[in-house]
């Protein structure tokens, strides 16, 4: 099947920013996510058409790779998103791009074995492990240590998981073949042994240290860099620091997946960041400097007179900048107006006086002026 132009699988233009990109990306893989799709294969093509689209379009130097010469300027064995980028840096990429919850609901897929027939090495299993980190963590990145599953070759029965001075022998229901064939009607079917669940040899006596497993499993620490920017539900991968594979097939990868606390004062959203300010009614009125927190301390910022509940001002480039993403993003302070509370009576006698003062004018209370317009029209 001839595959589809890039732009045309994202529905953008050519010259499309990368926000455009993002946002059409982010629409599409919505609306073909499998998880809203189930046993739809249409919807899980389109689904991966969508994803390779936007790692190519997303990325500079792909898009410009592709925008000169096509599909043939990107690389294809790049592409599917597990292979490329991990150079020798076990922690190098991220990936789970803006959708956290691509590989969500357990790592179905990624495991499997190392194909059919006679050779039964299994991939070992992918782990994840749940990170929890600040805000502020995201936001400027961090290192973490964290302590993970480990697993050593038994050195009691040296990984063979039987008994010390006797070994594995080969399975006589499979031949040593892992598999057995079963009829079902006129169906023929391979089946991993159900007595040696694949490995071809039945242990005798198992080893009492790994209970026949061929590992003993420990504990081990490693370091996490958790770069700028990163996203809830975001995973970085480590190779190999998943369980171990079995009869030689490799090791599981382990992913580290992000999860950010909840903020006392902001709330994110992709780049950007909300807070709410409250301001005294008196500052709203007269208008004054108030202190507005950011990720790097607090600024000072001038409200003009007569401000609203509801009004916001945006803070540019005081966001968070995202893993993908070449700007910051902005902060956008969400003005509420306080109502004085718990008031003396002194007080209470000014604000009357202050009450008929302002009555007297429309002026003063411009809303409250076309509401009860509005109100006239109504019941006229
Ligand atoms: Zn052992
Ligand atoms: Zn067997």
């Amino acid at each position: 099947m001839a595959k589809r132009d890039f732009y045309e699988v994202l529905g953008v233009a050519k010259g499309a920013s990368e926000d455009e990109i993002k946002k059409a990306y982010r629409k599409l893989a919505m609306k073909y996510h499998p998880d809203r799709n189930p046993n739809d294969k249409t919807a899980e093509e389109k689904f991966k058409e969508v994803k390779e689209a936007y790692e190519v379009l997303s990325d500079d130097n792909k898009r410009q790779a592709y925008d000169r010469f096509g599909h043939a300027g990107v690389d294809p064995n790049g592409m599917g998103g597990m292979g490329g980028g991990m150079g020798g840096d076990p922690f190098g990429s991220v990936f789970g791009d803006i959708f956290g919850d691509i590989f969500g609901g357990g790592m179905g897929g990624m495991g499997g074995m190392g194909g059919r027939g006679a050779s039964q090495a299994y991939r070992g299993s992918d782990l994840r492990y749940n990170l929890e980190i600040s805000l502020e963590e995201a936001a400027k990145g961090c290192q973490k240590t964290i302590r993970v599953p480990a697993w050593n070759k038994c050195s009691s029965c040296g990984g063979s998981g039987a008994k010390k001075g006797t070994s594995p022998t080969t399975c006589t229901t499979c031949n040593g073949q892992g598999q057995v064939r079963m009829q079902q009607g006129f169906i023929q079917v391979h089946q991993t042994c159900p007595h040696c669940h694949g490995t071809g040899k039945t242990i005798k006596e198992p080893c009492p240290d790994c209970h026949g497993q061929g590992y003993t499993r420990t504990n081990k620490t490693l370091e996490v860099s958790i770069p700028k920017g990163i996203d809830e539900g975001m995973r970085i991968r480590s190779a190999g620091n998943g369980e171990p594979g079995q009869n030689g097939g490799p090791a599981g990868d382990l992913f580290v997946e992000i999860h950010i606390k909840h903020h006392p004062v902001f709330t994110r959203d992709d780049d950007d960041l909300h807070c709410e300010i409250p301001i005294s009614f008196g500052k709203a009125a007269l208008g004054g400097d108030i202190e507005v927190p950011t990720l790097d301390g607090k600024v000072s910022f001038h409200v003009p007179t007569g401000t609203q509940t509801g009004r916001t001002f945006r803070l540019k480039g005081k966001g968070i900048k995202g893993v993908h993403s070449y700007h910051p993003g902005d902060l956008f302070c969400h003005v509420r107006v306080e109502t004085p509370v718990n008031l003396t009576e002194e007080e209470k006698n000014l604000l009357r006086k202050f009450e008929e003062l302002i009555a007297k004018d429309a002026k003063h209370s411009p809303q409250h002026k076309s509401w009860m317009d509005k109100l006239k029209d109504l019941f006229k």
